[in-house]
């Protein structure tokens, strides 16, 4: 892009001292200016299938090769995050404890042991609402069979046993996990993904990046600002898939949503999700979608999953504790609820009425 500052021409010239020193003035005012505008870094924004989502990277950057050396290397942190904690991948920590005989130790990463860990602490803080090991019930749930049939109660309550992440040992010195029960199996699909986030956003900042967004699939965080323009986040309607609200996202914040339109299956007319209550084993019912923003992605996501299962007056009650974190949330009238400390933050596009908390 050609940038030069335009010359100013006057059409009267004039004599006196004053007016040549306003001039001087107005002429370095205007090369400075020039000069920032040059420098106004270029958006590059670039996507890739990873962790099961589109993780597109925005990024402003003085050059291209920058952007892309940057934007290569947190790609790469995120698919060495995915070959530890996928459970579908051979080999990653997740596939061999699932795989693993119960009582036995797997030595496991640090990194996944750590975000392991968290989850317990999630778990205790959400009265069980968010446990990892709701991945013991998860192939009941298969939402992609044609047709889709959901379990009935007989199998849910043969299998309800093994959500219970109190039945997972963690030993912090040798870094290892056991599953205590025949059948037990985890999953960290409520909170990979922010770690991912995070991670990435780690990277970019590495490379000396300053202003960018992370976004995974809708999950995301921001630090600077878009050409000195605040990022803009849009939150859609879980069945018109219409962006309804936009939320402004301060430098370092993170937003994360859990929806029941994301991956779900109708039969009889009644919507089944990948949410999953670990008090019945089925889809958590409250809400039809919750957004949670703060300055920690991996606990937006997390939280996000919880607020889910938790309903709204246990919701309302953690984030009253929890003051870093804000919510979004639309119960299943489709009625939207908002932290207060989001006031200034939310446009809100077209016909929505937020009932502020
Ligand atoms: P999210 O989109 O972050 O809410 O994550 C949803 C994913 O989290 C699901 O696809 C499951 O893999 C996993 N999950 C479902 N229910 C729970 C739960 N109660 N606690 C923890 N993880 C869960
Ligand atoms: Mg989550």
């Amino acid at each position: 892009m050609m940038c030069t500052p335009k010359r100013q021409t006057s059409k009267s010239r004039r004599g006196n001292r004053s007016g040549s020193l306003r001039a001087i003035a107005l002429v370095i005012v205007l090369l400075v200016s020039g000069i920032i505008a040059c420098k106004r870094p270029a958006v590059h924004s670039v996507g890739r299938p990873l962790i099961g989502t589109l993780v597109t990277l925005t990024v402003l950057a003085e050059s291209h090769e920058k952007a892309i050396i940057a934007s290569e290397a947190a790609f790469s942190e995120i698919a060495r995050i995915e070959a530890l904690m996928s459970p579908v991948i051979g080999g990653s920590d997740i596939a061999r404890i699932n795989k693993s005989a119960s009582g036995a130790s797997v030595i496991i990463s640090p990194e996944t042991f750590a975000l392991i860990s968290q989850s317990k602490e999630i778990w205790r803080e959400t009265g069980g609402a968010f446990d990892i090991t709701f991945a013991s019930m998860s192939g009941l749930w298969n939402f992609s069979r044609v047709p889709f049939v959901p379990p009935g109660p007989a199998l849910l309550n043969s299998m309800k046993h093994l959500v219970n992440m109190a039945n997972v040992e963690l030993d912090g010195k040798k870094k290892t996990v056991s599953l205590k029960k025949p059948g037990m199996k985890t999953g960290l699909g409520a909170i990979a993904k922010g770690y991912a986030i995070r991670r990435a956003m780690e990277v970019l900042r590495r490379y000396g990046i300053e202003n960018a967004m992370v976004d995974a699939g809708g999950d995301l965080q921001v630090i600077g600002s878009k050409n000195g323009e605040v990022w803009m986040a849009g939150l859609i309607h879980p069945r018109t898939k219409r962006i309804i609200i936009g939320i402004k996202m301060r430098d370092g914040e993170a937003v994360a949503t859990s929806g029941d339109y994301e991956r779900y299956a109708m039969y009889r007319g009644v919507r089944y999700h990948h949410i999953i209550d670990p008090s019945t084993g089925e889809p958590a019912r409250h809400f039809a979608s919750v957004s949670v923003i703060g300055r920690d992605p991996v606990e937006a996501d997390a939280f996000a999953t919880a607020i889910f299962v938790m309903g709204m007056e246990k919701a309302r009650e953690l984030l009253a504790r929890r003051s870093g974190l804000s919510a979004i949330l639309i119960d299943a009238d489709m009625k939207v609820w908002a932290s207060r400390r989001l006031a200034e933050d939310l446009v809100v596009l077209g016909d929505v009425e937020i009932t502020w908390f």
